[in-house]
This record gives structure tokens, C-alpha cells and sequence, in this order.
């Protein structure tokens, strides 16, 4: 047995101390970036914010709300051919630059993936997504789907230490998933004892996969917009938002009344609710479980992304940063044991 204690933080740990700047207005401000995949060659141009590919978030229909933001959506793997088809038939060409498909690591998942990555070859990104991706057997799979799909940029995980990123972007992934147990609905920290504070798991492994010229999606813990600049400055190339986007129209999740009120539901990949949607296909896919939750139903998802947008604009403006790319290189975090003052409630 060992221990490190050298501290690690999560979002609720710091803040971003102001620095001085010539930027006059947020507007003034470019969110988005430019990144060359280390391995697939290809490069993509956008706003690096992306929906998590759980059932109740990774809709076709947010893709349509996030695309007009130039956001990604990770498009959850339940999703049949013939809905794909459908969908894609509906839209234009620019659609692909922002959908990932997302799949497990089963034998099922893999002929899933070919038949579909077959019947739309146009598809830009695959995200090869499981609960731990510390299994030999999980970069092995990273590997073939390299090995098949040369071209395509490829994302793996979730993992949250530096050895771990450079070993899956050396078996041919090109941008890493960072994030055990931060999520909104996930109970592995509860379960399992396992974990690693977001923010830091984010620092060390943006570090190690710039050093290979990769990059890394923050999965998991943004409650609130504040969070998705901690995750930028932090170095995060990429951001994942599960519970930030449930709630909305295009959510997919039951509407419910009670008390005169409308909830959506909500709930984890690996939660008894998905399981039981699923019937078993889930089981492995995630291997701690997850909790159902009600979160207050908010309209069109829209005005939600304005308002993260507005806030990592402000930000930038901050610190200084004409663009998203330099919020991490003029981000300073201090340490804190405050954030929101409460007196009147929560924001
Ligand atoms: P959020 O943005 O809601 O905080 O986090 C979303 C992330 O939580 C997802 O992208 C995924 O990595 C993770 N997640 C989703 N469902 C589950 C689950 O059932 N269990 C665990 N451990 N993590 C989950």
C-alpha cells in the first residue's frame, strides 16, 4: 500500500484569479478552436463542447440544437442503423463535423459499428466509450478499430492518469476521455471507492497527451457553467456535459407533472433504469452503477448554451484570453474553501 499526498483538486477547490487585459468586450472573444488528430491526420474546426453519448442526452435531436452552436454531440450506441439512415437523410454535409457514433467494446458493438461506419462512411468520429478503460483488453480493442478505421479521428476512454492517455494515443486513439467518477449521476466513488478529483485528472492528463500531441475531452462533474472554464483553463481540449444538458427538449427522458411542475428523467449508463432499457447490454458497458434522477424540465436547450457560452466568454475576458485556445496558458487557479455565496439560495 501506498499513499500520494500530494493534493488533488476537483472544480469546487479553486477559482480563477482576474488578470489584467485590453479585451473590452466578451464579444470580442473566439470560442472556437482548431485541432489535428495525431493519428487519424484529419482536422476539425468548432466549439470543443460535447454531449455525452448517454440515452437521455446523446439525441439526434440535440445533435440538430448543439450543431447550430457548432457544438459535438456524442450520439448514444442505441441507436438502430435505420434510425441513423433516417436521420443522416435529413440532413446536410455539415452534420458530420459534428457527430461522433459512439460504441463498447463488445463483438456485438464492433459488427454494430462496422455495419454502420459501412453504410455511412462520411462519419467522422468514433468514440470508443467504457467505464474503466485500464483493461488491456480495452486498448487491444482501441487498437483494432485503429487498424480498421486509419482515417477516422478516434476517441478513447474514460481513464484519469497520464501513463494510461499516452498508452491509448500510442494504440492509435487521438483524443483521450478523462473522468472516473465525477459524473452527475454516477455512483462509482460511492460504490467502488475509486476516483480521481476532475480538475487535477484533467491537468496531468492534458499534459501528458500534449506531449504526444493529443488531446483530452473533461468527461463528467460541470455543474454549473463556471465549471466548464475551470475544465478549459485546466487544459481540457474538450469538454463533456451529461446533467448540464439534461432537462431540455431535446433530451430524450419521460416528462413528468407533479405538483404542477414538469421533470425529465435522467439517469446513468449503468443505473438500473438504463439496464433495464437495455436488457443486458449496458451491464458491461458501464461497470459501476448509476443513479435515476428527476431534474426540472428547462425548455429548449438553447438558451442553456448561450448562457455556458456567455460565461466562458466572460472568462476569457477575465483573464485576458482573445481566444479559448490561450484561456489555459493565462489561467492561474487559487485555492479556495468558497464559491457561491448562498444567503439567498443556489443560482
Ligand atoms: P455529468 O456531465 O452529468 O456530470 O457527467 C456525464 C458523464 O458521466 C458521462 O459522459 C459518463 O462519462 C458518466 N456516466 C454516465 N452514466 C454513468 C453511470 O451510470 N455511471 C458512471 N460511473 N458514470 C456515468
Amino acid at each position: 500500500m501506498r499513499i500520494e499526498s500530494d493534493i488533488k483538486l476537483g472544480f469546487k477547490d479553486v477559482l480563477i484569479r482576474p488578470k489584467r487585459s485590453t479585451l473590452s468586450s466578451r464579444s470580442q472573444v473566439e470560442l472556437n478552436r482548431t485541432f489535428t488528430f495525431v493519428n487519424s491526420g484529419k482536422t476539425w474546426t468548432g466549439v470543443p463542447i460535447i454531449a455525452a453519448n448517454m440515452d437521455t442526452v446523446g439525441s439526434f435531436e440535440m445533435a440538430v440544437a448543439l450543431a447550430e452552436h457548432k457544438m459535438i454531440t456524442a450520439v448514444h450506441k442505441h441507436y438502430s442503423i435505420e434510425q441513423w439512415s433516417e436521420f443522416l437523410a435529413q440532413q446536410d454535409e455539415s452534420i458530420f463535423n459534428h457527430i461522433m457514433v459512439s460504441t463498447g467494446t463488445s463483438q456485438q458493438d464492433m459488427a454494430k459499428l462496422n455495419t454502420l461506419m459501412s453504410a455511412h462512411p462520411e462519419l467522422q468520429f468514433i468514440c470508443v466509450d467504457v467505464a474503466n478503460g485500464y483493461s488491456e483488453a480495452f486498448v487491444n480493442f482501441v487498437r483494432s478499430v485503429r487498424q480498421q478505421y486509419p482515417e477516422t479521428t478516434l476517441i478513447a476512454g474514460n481513464v484519469v492518469t497520464g501513463e494510461m492517455v499516452e498508452e491509448l494515443i500510442l494504440a492509435g486513439a487521438d483524443v483521450i476521455k478523462v473522468g472516473i467518477g465525477p459524473g452527475s449521476v454516477c455512483t462509482t466513488r460511492v460504490k467502488t471507492g475509486v476516483g480521481y478529483p476532475q480538475l487535477s485528472a484533467v491537468i496531468e492528463c492534458a499534459d501528458a497527451a500534449h506531449g504526444l500531441g493529443g488531446q483530452i475531452i473533461s468527461d463528467g462533474g460541470c455543474a454549473i457553467a463556471g465549471d466548464l472554464s475551470k475544465a478549459f483553463g485546466g487544459g481540457a481540449d474538450f469538454i463533456m456535459l451529461g446533467g448540464m444538458l439534461a432537462g431540455h427538449d431535446e433530451a430524450a427522458g419521460d416528462l413528468i407533472e407533479r405538483d404542477g411542475k414538469q421533470y425529465k428523467r435522467f439517469y446513468g449508463m449503468s443505473s438500473a433504469t438504463a439496464m433495464g432499457k437495455h436488457a443486458g447490454g449496458v451491464a458491461e458497458y458501464r461497470a459501476s452503477e448509476g443513479k435515476t434522477v428527476e431534474v426540472p424540465y428547462r425548455g429548449p436547450v438553447n438558451a442553456t448554451v448561450l448562457d455556458f457560452l456567455g460565461g466562458i466568454r466572460s472568462a476569457c475576458t477575465y483573464v485576458g484570453a482573445r481566444q479559448l485556445k490561450e484561456l489555459s496558458k493565462r489561467t492561474t487557479f487559487i485555492r479556495v474553501q468558497e464559491q457561491e455565496n448562498q444567503v439567498f439560495g443556489k443560482e
